[in-house]
């Protein structure tokens, strides 16, 4: 068990009122973390259009779309990836070759593990790219909900989402149901499919678009750079009497 020890302290970037939006009493603790962009540093997704499919005039033109209206991330993410045609497997080396991890993921997901607190990704890509950067058989402990790409070199590869609604992934479902068993969500995300999660969560870490999305709307949020942060505010959070929290390891 964890609980929220404190508000957020005027130190931590980003933050607005500081308001956890969620019970201060002592709750199991949740992790929820996006992939593209917060556990890798780079957008595979973006980065699969850009390099490997389409190009970068075809990404500009699909972004313009969304901020328009006009097109739903979950069938931009499907057009994009439509135009990639090449085999998993060179797509694979490539990726692994130039996409990190954000340097703090394993310490924090460490950190959970030794702890026995769940840790979920939340992902509007796909499970076949997450596998190669998180495999399973290396972090037993992760649960991953995410889509999924059916590579075909042939017709482009496609994709086969969660979800009918506009991310394709519906993240706000799956904390929700979190919350419903009594747990305090804390959400970790960058981009576009992370808005309705940072709305929902208890307590939430943006950084990027996700962090001005928060801005506008009045949703408190601590500013991150690294997933280290994360982890250095659960230690902090979870270090000091009375201690009933988050177990030691
Ligand atoms: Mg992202």
């Amino acid at each position: 068990m964890w609980r929220p020890r404190r508000q957020p302290s005027p130190r931590r970037r980003g933050s607005k009122s500081g308001n956890s939006r969620g019970k201060n009493t002592l709750q199991p603790l949740h992790l929820f973390c996006d992939f593209d962009g917060t556990i890798t540093q780079h957008d595979t997704l973006v980065y699969l259009a850009t390099r490997l499919g389409a190009g970068p005039d075809f990404v500009h033109h699909v972004g313009e779309e969304i901020r328009a209206g006009r097109l739903t991330l979950r069938d931009a993410i499907a057009a994009e990836i439509r135009t990639v045609r090449l085999p998993f497997p060179e797509v694979a080396r490539i990726l692994r070759q130039e996409i990190s991890l954000d340097p703090g993921f394993v310490a924090l997901a460490e950190w959970c593990r030794d702890r026995s607190v769940p840790l979920t990704i939340l992902s509007a890509g796909f499970h076949e790219i997450i596998e190669l950067f998180v495999p399973k058989a290396d972090f037993p402990w992760i649960e991953v909900i995410a889509n999924r790409v059916e590579p075909d070199p042939v017709a482009g590869w496609q994709c086969h989402f969660r979800d009918p609604g506009p991310y394709g992934n519906d993240k706000r479902k799956h904390l929700r149901r979190a919350q419903e068993t009594g747990a305090y969500c804390l959400f970790v995300g960058d981009g576009l499919s992370d808005r309705e999660a940072a709305e929902t969560a208890n307590r939430v870490f943006a950084k990027h678009s996700l962090a001005e999305y928060c801005r506008e709307r009045a949703i408190s949020f601590h500013e991150y750079a690294t997933l280290e942060e994360v982890r250095t505010f659960l230690a902090e959070e979870s270090a000091a009497p009375p201690l009933k929290g988050v177990s030691s390891p």
